[in-house]
């Protein structure tokens, strides 16, 4: 399968429910056997869906096993957790594709000691990717329900080492800044400035970029605090509504 379109949003097809669905309730409560389950249906997906396309760091697929995806998702859908697909989380967002997670980490290259920003914590699974490889992932999200979960869930797996705060991420996030890394988990028209901004010197940025229906995933460099940007794969993600975003 080839790493073009992939869409965040409505995809969240019933496709494979069927064939998970024995495994049904078995993913919810955290006992042992279950969690073991859940690790055996992580493992599935890093081969399947990430290493046969072409996920190599070793960082990122690290990552991917070791983050219990199914305690970000409602109860009802933890089952299709580890899907081919991202899932609804709730007041119209959606949880990544594990496909897209991945790929864009990979595009951050990190190396262990970075600190990061994300702007969109949505379910808070993207955190807990980053927060396992770099050193400090400062998070932001809009939706003040979505931040109080995603906070709630990092607090409950152990992660000391993110934060996340209710705002318009379009900002950035100025007393935290510089960082290191910038990921951007919604689509974009275009490059937030005060983001490139608190990029610091030799940082990397990826944004999903384009118009509201579809966007281009996009790394962006800072160079002698020139920007230098190359693209990458195709995406679908909501909208990035802020100030120096899409209007609501
Ligand atoms: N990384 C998430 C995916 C989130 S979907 C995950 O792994 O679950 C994108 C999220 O961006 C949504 O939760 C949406 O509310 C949020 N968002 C949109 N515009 C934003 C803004 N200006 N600042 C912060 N968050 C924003």
């Amino acid at each position: 399968m080839g790493d073009g379109f992939r869409s965040e949003r409505g995809a969240a097809a019933a496709s494979d429910a069927a064939r998970l669905t024995v495994f049904g309730r078995a993913l919810g409560t955290g006992n042992g056997w279950q969690e073991a389950r859940a690790a055996r249906e992580r493992e599935r997906m890093v081969e399947e869906q990430l290493v046969r396309r072409g996920i190599t760091d070793s960082r990122v697929l690290d990552a991917v096993r070791k983050v219990p995806r199914h305690r970000f998702v409602e109860e009802a859908l933890r089952d299709r957790a580890y899907g081919d697909h991202p899932l609804p989380i709730g007041e119209g967002q959606t949880i990544s594709q594990p496909y897209m997670v991945a790929a864009m980490t990979q595009l951050l290259r990190l190396g262990g000691t970075e600190k990061v920003l994300e702007i969109g914590t949505g379910s808070g699974y993207q955190t807990a990717v980053l927060a396992e490889i770099a050193r400090r992932v400062c998070s932001i999200e809009r939706l003040p329900g979505l931040a109080a979960q995603a906070r709630r869930v990092l607090e409950e797996l152990g992660y000391t080492n993110a934060v996340v705060r209710t705002g318009d991420g379009t900002y950035g996030w100025p007393d935290e800044a510089p960082f290191d890394r910038i990921l951007v988990t919604a689509g974009a028209p275009t490059v937030p400035g005060p983001l490139f901004q608190q990029l610091a010197e030799g940082g990397r940025l990826v944004v999903p970029i384009g118009e509201a229906q579809a966007q281009t995933l996009h790394l962006v460099e800072k160079v002698d605090g020139q920007m230098r940007t190359t693209t990458d794969c195709g995406c679908v993600f909501v909208k990035l509504v802020g100030r120096y975003g899409w209007e609501e």
